[in-house]
């Protein structure tokens, strides 16, 4: 049949972790899908690229939420998947000038070692963390009409049975530090930074603006920390691998490059001059790109939620092969800078290494590294081809010389393949608008519940992806894909 006369049931528009998840999801509940993905790769920013015999990650290095209750966890189960995920203990490896913080996944170990090096009486903060996080995870499991868009929605929100939730509400509206406050530890300095840079990692927001019940699901995530064999896409393989066995169709190279409402259905142009047709829609592109696609109405809800929505975080991120047998702890470091990089806005670079037995990643002798850090995207607007070279050549050798000092070893390495990656970068390869990545940040001033909900006003039409409802990684997406597939099938 011609592309051009196609009738779907469903298109999903993206095959990032948000809109790979729900199109299997929806070919495994028996419905007709096309997916259509711009790049030649699933993944979008928790993807991978091969080099010769290494596999580099783009962006995202690490899992969590794979309990058999958390998104990934549901997700794999509901898809009979099981990719190789290893359960890394230390989750991650904090160097603070020289001094390594180790954050243990064991809580009890974790909160010694806080205390060691941070000090003061941190058992109650910390346990307070890990209480809200488990009941969090409750909470969205139980509950799969969030945020609630119409009457019957508030309704199963007002369920008795959800009465032992409710002491999460306030915080929601709360911010980070009124917990660091509740337990004495706002003087100590050296804690707070430490808290701001894992928050910035996490929620994309420091203490004095992070919801607490979005920090607090942050801040525990490095006790269940999860490295992919392979790389980030091979999760995302085998979600396609289902996709397809159960007759889902993916069209690559088709980049959307309009979307029109019909009476009661939707045409979908791509820039290759196909065009298609579905009663349902769901985009996993980020708000902010859905303007351009869209007329209309459509496009003014979207004009109105970017205008509220007007910020996130660029990424700089370097990609390279080392020669080493240096052991490493953990394969996940976060290093404060010893001063702050020109460009950067952050004050920590975090390091991904493959595991040595990786051989999928690199062959053996070798490791793959991914380092990235917080960029404001505005500063690489405007600004000239040579320009922009230089500032990324600035950064690189910045960032390996602060490298080279934290792992002595890798000095007179053998290093193949440096490859920087700025926002424009991510803007040509995830089409993501402005290289605008990890999603809305989240904030007290912009609450959780204003995230534009993944069913939209417009007739089966609904948004999955990090800067719809939950909002940004792979745990959150996923959770959003799972709830959308919820309210569909319902
Ligand atoms: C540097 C960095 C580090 C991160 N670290 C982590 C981490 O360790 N763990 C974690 O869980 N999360 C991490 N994140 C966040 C996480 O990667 C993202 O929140 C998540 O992957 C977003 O998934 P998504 O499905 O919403 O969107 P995307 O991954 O952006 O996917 C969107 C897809 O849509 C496609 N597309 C775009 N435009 C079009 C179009 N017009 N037509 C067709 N297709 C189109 C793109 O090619 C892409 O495949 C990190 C992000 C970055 C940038």
């Amino acid at each position: 049949m011609n592309d051009t006369q196609s009738k779907y049931d469903f298109i999903v528009i993206g095959a990032g972790y948000g809109g790979l998840s729900t199109a299997a999801l929806l070919a495994k509940a028996g419905k007709e899908v096309l997916l259509l993905e711009s790049h030649v790769a699933v993944g979008g920013c928790a993807s991978s690229y091969k080099r010769k015999e290494f596999m580099f990650d783009v962006g995202a290095t690490t899992f969590s939420g794979v309990r058999s209750h958390q998104p990934l966890g549901r997700l794999f189960k509901e898809l009979q998947i099981n990719p190789r995920l290893e359960k890394v203990n230390p989750g991650m490896i904090i160097n603070i000038n020289g001094d390594e913080v180790i954050r243990h996944a064991e809580l009890n170990d974790w909160i010694e070692e806080s205390e060691n090096k941070f000090g003061g009486d941190q058992k109650s903060f910390w346990r307070e963390i890990h209480r809200i996080e488990e009941l969090g995870w409750d909470f969205v499991d139980k509950n799969r009409s969030l945020p609630p868009v119409n009457f019957m929605d508030y309704l199963r929100i007002a369920n008795p049975s959800n009465l032992k939730f409710s002491k999460l509400a306030p915080t929601i509206f709360k911010n980070f530090d009124s917990l660091v406050t509740k337990h004495g530890l706002q003087t100590n300095s050296k804690f707070k930074n430490f808290l701001d840079e894992q928050l910035l990692i996490t929620t994309q927001n420091v203490s004095s603006d992070a919801p607490l019940f979005t920090a607090a699901m942050g801040l525990a995530y490095p006790a269940e920390t999860y490295y992919p064999y392979g790389g980030m896409i091979n999760p995302a393989k085998l979600i396609l691998e289902s996709f397809r066995k159960n007759g889902g169709e993916i069209k690559f190279k088709h980049r959307v490059s309009s979307i029109v409402q019909k009476s009661d259905y939707y045409e979908i142009a791509t820039q290759n001059g196909k065009s298609f047709k579905t009663k349902h829609l769901i985009s996993n592109l980020p708000i902010w790109n859905m303007v351009s696609l869209t007329g209309g109405n459509i496009q003014k809800y979207f004009q109105k939620q970017s205008g509220y929505f007007d910020f996130a975080w660029g990424a700089f991120a370097i990609n390279f092969a080392i020669k080493t047998d240096e052991e490493i702890k953990s394969p996940y470091y976060q290093i404060h800078l010893k001063e702050r990089i020109p460009y950067l806005n952050s004050g920590s670079i975090f390091v991904s290494f493959s595991l040595p037995d990786d051989i999928e990643r690199a062959p053996e002798g070798w490791r793959t590294v991914t380092i990235s850090s917080h960029t404001d995207v505005r500063n690489w607007e405007n600004i000239s081809e040579v320009e922009r070279s230089q500032r990324k050549e600035l950064i690189c050798s910045k960032i390996l010389n602060e490298f080279d000092s934290i792992f002595p070893d890798s000095t007179n390495a053998e290093k193949m393949y440096v490859l920087p990656g700025s926002p424009d970068t991510f803007e040509f390869y995830t089409k993501r608008d402005r290289g605008f990545v990890g999603g809305i940040p989240h904030s007290i001033k912009k609450s959780l519940l204003r995230m534009p909900p993944n069913k939209t006003p417009f007739e089966n039409f609904y948004m999955v992806g990090d800067t719809a409802f939950p909002g940004q990684g792979t745990p959150a997406v996923v959770l959003g894909a799972l709830n959308t597939i919820e309210r569909i099938l319902d």
